[in-house]
C-alpha cells in the first residue's frame, strides 16, 4: 500500500512513514493511492469474530508491507482489551428504533480511544523497528489529551508534551490528563485559550530544524491510521444490522470530520452504507457548506459539546480531493486560497458528489438539551451533548416514513464525562464510572507555562532528552 498527499507534491510514502509524519511535506493529508476492497464473504466471515480479528483483517491491507499480519494481531488484541465492554463496541436499540453505536467503552470514556489506542501501539512498534524515538507534542480542548496519554503512557521511544488551556478544560478532562503518572508524560496549562496552544504546536512544528531534531509527531485527527482504525466499527456495526445482505446508514457527531470520514472510506471499500449523516452543533460550516456550497469560516462559539466546536474541520480534505477527482494541485490552490480568504466555493461536482452521499444539518443547544432529556424519559438512559447531536439530527431529519435502512446513531462519548449539561438537561447526575471516581484522590502532574514560544521549546527539549 502506498499513500499519496490530497496536495500532489510530497512523496508517496509507506505506511509506516505516514504513520510517523502525521502531516504530508506539502501540507496536505495522506490517504491511500488505492483503496482495498471488503467482499460480500468478508463480511459473512466477520460476523463470526471478535472485534480485534475484525480489525486485523480490515486493516491488514493499508498497514502492509510495513506491518504483516503477525505484526498487526497482537497489536489490535493489546488494543482493544482496554475497553470495559466484551464487544469494544457494542450496539443498544433505543425505543425510537434507532441503534446507538457506543465508542466510549475506552479507558478515557470517548471514541478517541478506539483510534488511539492502536495508535500507541503502532508508533511504539514501528520506532523500536526503526531503532528511532519520536516526541508527540498535541494540544487539546479536551478529549483528545487524555486518549493520546493513555495511548501513550509507558510506550518505549515517546515522550509526550500534552498542553491545554489552564483553567478552560472540565476538572474530570483535566484530572484525567494530569494523574497519568508516567515519565514519558508531560503534562502543560498554558496560561491562554485553545488556540493559543495550538498556535503553539503550529509554530514548534513550523520551525523545521526543531521539527527534525526533536523527531516531533502528531496525534491529530489528520493522521492516517486513525482514520482507518475507525473504519472498523463501521464494518463491525454493519455487520451486525445485517450486511451484506442488508444496508445501515449512520449519523454521526462531527467537529473535524475525522470520524465520518472513516465511514465514507468504510463505504468505498464495499460496505453497504447508504446515508451518512453529518450532524453539527451551533458551529455548523459542515452543515452549511452541504446547503449551501460555500464553504465559510465563522466564530466558534462555545457550546455543550466541546469536542465540536471547531470551523476548520481538517479532514474534510480528504474528502474534497476523492470528490474532485484527486487533483492534489488544484485542491493545494483551492486551500490556498481557502486559508486567505476564510472561504471556498465547492466546484458543481464537488458539491452533487457531497450531497449524493451525505445529508447534514446542525443541532441547536436547545434541540440537544430536550433530546437528553426525551431520552431520559423514553428509555430511562443518559446521553452525552455529543450523542445528543447526531440522536437530534437522526430523529429531526427522518424522511417521511422513516430511514429507509436501519439507523445506527453514533455515540460518542460516556455521559458522565460531560455531567453539567446532563444533569441540567435531566435533573440526574450521571453516574462516574470506577475508572473516573478514582481520579478525585489522586496527585496532578502538570507544569504551568506563559503562551510563550521560548519558554514552551525548552521545555520540550528537556522533556524529549530525558
Ligand atoms: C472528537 C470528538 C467528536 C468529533 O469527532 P471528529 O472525528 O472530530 O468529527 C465527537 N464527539 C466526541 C465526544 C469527541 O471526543
Amino acid at each position: 500500500m502506498r499513500y499519496v498527499s490530497t496536495r500532489g507534491d510530497a512523496p508517496v510514502l509507506g505506511f509506516g512513514d505516514v504513520l510517523l509524519e502525521g502531516l504530508a511535506a506539502d501540507g496536505g493529508l495522506y490517504v491511500p493511492r488505492e483503496l482495498p476492497a471488503i467482499s460480500a464473504s468478508d463480511m459473512r466471515d466477520f460476523a463470526g469474530l471478535e472485534y480485534h480479528e475484525v480489525a486485523t483483517r480490515v486493516l491488514a491491507p493499508f498497514v502492509a508491507p510495513s506491518l504483516s499480519v503477525d505484526d498487526l494481531a497482537p497489536l489490535a488484541e493489546d488494543s482493544y482489551s482496554t475497553f470495559a465492554h466484551p464487544d469494544v463496541v457494542p450496539l443498544s436499540a433505543l425505543a425510537g428504533g434507532e441503534q446507538l453505536v457506543e465508542l466510549f467503552w475506552g479507558p478515557t470514556l470517548s471514541f478517541k480511544d478506539v483510534a488511539l489506542q492502536l495508535l500507541g501501539r503502532l508508533f511504539e512498534h514501528e520506532l523500536a523497528r526503526r531503532g528511532s524515538f519520536m516526541t508527540v507534542v498535541g494540544a487539546t480542548s479536551g478529549d483528545t489529551g487524555s486518549a493520546a496519554i493513555e495511548a501513550c503512557r509507558g510506550r518505549a521511544g515517546i515522550e509526550l508534551v500534552m498542553l491545554h488551556p489552564a483553567g478552560r478544560v472540565t476538572e474530570i478532562q483535566r484530572r484525567q490528563m494530569t494523574t497519568v503518572d508516567s515519565p514519558n508524560i508531560h503534562n502543560v496549562a498554558i496560561d491562554g485559550t485553545f488556540d493559543d496552544c495550538q498556535d503553539l504546536v503550529k509554530a514548534l512544528f513550523a520551525d523545521r530544524p526543531f521539527r527534525e531534531r526533536m523527531r516531533l509527531g502528531a496525534v491529530n485527527s489528520i493522521n492516517w491510521a486513525r482514520v482507518a482504525a475507525q473504519t472498523v466499527y463501521y464494518v463491525t456495526t454493519a455487520v451486525r444490522l445485517g450486511a451484506p445482505e442488508r444496508a445501515v446508514s449512520f449519523c454521526v457527531p462531527t467537529g473535524n470530520f475525522g470520524n465520518v470520514l472513516a465511514g465514507d472510506v468504510a463505504r468505498r471499500m464495499g460496505l453497504p452504507i447508504d446515508r451518512l449523516v453529518v450532524a453539527t452543533n451551533h458551529n455548523d460550516i459542515l452543515a452549511r457548506t452541504h446547503r449551501t456550497g460555500e464553504m465559510a469560516i465563522s466564530e466558534v462559539r462555545p457550546s455543550t459539546s466541546p469536542a465540536m466546536d471547531i470551523q476548520v474541520s481538517s479532514n474534510f480534505e480528504r474528502l474534497l480531493f476523492e470528490l474532485g477527482g484527486r487533483h492534489g494541485h488544484a485542491l493545494a490552490a483551492d486551500m490556498a486560497r481557502f486559508r486567505t480568504e476564510d472561504s471556498l466555493s465547492l466546484a458543481p461536482e464537488v458539491l452533487a458528489g457531497l450531497r449524493a452521499g451525505f445529508d447534514a444539518s446542525s443541532a441547536t443547544e436547545d434541540e440537544v438539551s430536550a433530546t437528553i432529556a426525551a431520552l431520559n424519559e423514553a428509555d430511562h438512559r443518559l446521553i452525552d451533548p455529543h450523542t445528543a447531536v447526531a440522536l437530534t439530527v437522526a430523529r429531526r431529519d427522518a424522511p417521511a416514513g422513516g430511514w429507509a435502512t436501519p439507523i445506527a446513531v453514533m455515540s460518542t462519548a460516556h455521559p458522565a464525562k460531560f455531567g453539567e449539561a446532563v444533569r441540567e438537561a435531566t435533573g440526574r447526575q450521571p453516574e462516574l464510572p470506577p475508572a473516573l471516581a478514582a481520579l478525585a484522590s489522586r496527585e496532578e502532574h502538570l507544569t504551568a507555562l506563559p503562551n510563550d514560544l521560548a519558554t514552551l521549546r525548552d521545555f520540550v527539549t528537556g522533556a524529549a532528552s530525558q
